[in-house]
C-alpha cells in the first residue's frame, strides 16, 4: 500500500527552493548532500534544551544566555519537540497516521492563559521570512482549540538574536489557505514528475551541481569551481 502524499515545512521549502534538487535528493535519491556539522550542532542544541526543560539539567555554556527565557517557559504548560499530524481539513490527527497530510515537530510549544508560544531554534544564518513559524501557527488551532494569539519566535543561536512574530486568528486563517494551495501544487508536481530547476546562489551547495549534472545552473553561470571556492565542497 503506497503512503498518501504528506508534507512537512522543510520538504515544502526544499521543493519550492528547487524542485529538480528536491527530486534528485528526496524522491529519486540519485544525489546526496555532504556535510553534517550543522545537523550535529542542531541535534546537540535540541537535546540540551530538552534535558534542561524535562530533567532540569543545567544548560551548556553556549546556551546560558537563554536561561531566563527557558526558565519562564519551564513554569508554564509546555511541550518539547511536539510532533503533530494535521489532516487536509486542518484538524488534528496522529503524526504518523495515514491521514496526516501536514506533519511537523515544534521545537518548543507553550500555553499560557489562552495564548500559545512557539519557539524554533535556528543554527544557521538569520533570515527574515517567518514562513516556518506561519506553518506551525496555522496548525496551532487544531492542537490548542480556542487559542487567541500565537506568539512565535526564531532563536538564532549563532548570533544570540531572536525574531518575534505575533499571529492573530485572521492571519492564521490566511496561512491555512496559503499552505493548502502550496502543498496542493507540490502534490500535483510530484504526481506529474514536473520538477523544474530553479537557480539561486544555493546552487553552489547543491549536490546536483557538484556532480556536474545541472545544465540549467551551468547555463546560469554557476560552476563547480565557484562551489569549491565558497567552501561548499
Ligand atoms: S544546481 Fe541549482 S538549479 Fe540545479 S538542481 Fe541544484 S539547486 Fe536546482
Amino acid at each position: 500500500m503506497t503512503t498518501p502524499f504528506y508534507w512537512s515545512f522543510s520538504a515544502l521549502q526544499d521543493f519550492e527552493g528547487c524542485a529538480a534538487r528536491y527530486a534528485a535528493v528526496k524522491i529519486d535519491k540519485t544525489h546526496k548532500f555532504s556535510g553534517t556539522f550543522q545537523k550535529n550542532f542542531g541535534n546537540d542544541v535540541h537535546k540540551a534544551i530538552e534535558m534542561y526543560l524535562l530533567a532540569g539539567k543545567p544548560l551548556p555554556v553556549t546556551l546560558e544566555q537563554f536561561e531566563a527565557l527557558l526558565g519562564s517557559i519551564a513554569k508554564i504548560s509546555h511541550s518539547v519537540e511536539y510532533k503533530f499530524g494535521i489532516r487536509r481539513d486542518w484538524t488534528l490527527t496522529k503524526p504518523g497516521a495515514r491521514d496526516a497530510w501536514f506533519r511537523g515537530s515544534i521545537d518548543l510549544a507553550a500555553l499560557d492563559d489562552g495564548d500559545v508560544y512557539i519557539i524554533d531554534w535556528k543554527t544557521g544564518k538569520k533570515w527574515n521570512k517567518p514562513d516556518q513559524l506561519a506553518a506551525y501557527a496555522a496548525a496551532v488551532d487544531a492542537i490548542y482549540p480556542d487559542v487567541k494569539t500565537v506568539n512565535a519566535c526564531y532563536v538564532w543561536l549563532k548570533t544570540n538574536e531572536m525574531s518575534f512574530h505575533v499571529f492573530d486568528k485572521a492571519q492564521r486563517d490566511e496561512f491555512r489557505k496559503d499552505f493548502s494551495w502550496r502543498a496542493d501544487y507540490m502534490e500535483k508536481a510530484i504526481a506529474a514528475r514536473d520538477f523544474k530547476p530553479r537557480t539561486s546562489k544555493l546552487c553552489l551547495w547543491c549536490p546536483v551541481l557538484q556532480a556536474g549534472n545541472c545544465v540549467t545552473a551551468t547555463d546560469d553561470g554557476y560552476t563547480i569551481e565557484q562551489a569549491k571556492h565558497a567552501g561548499a565542497m
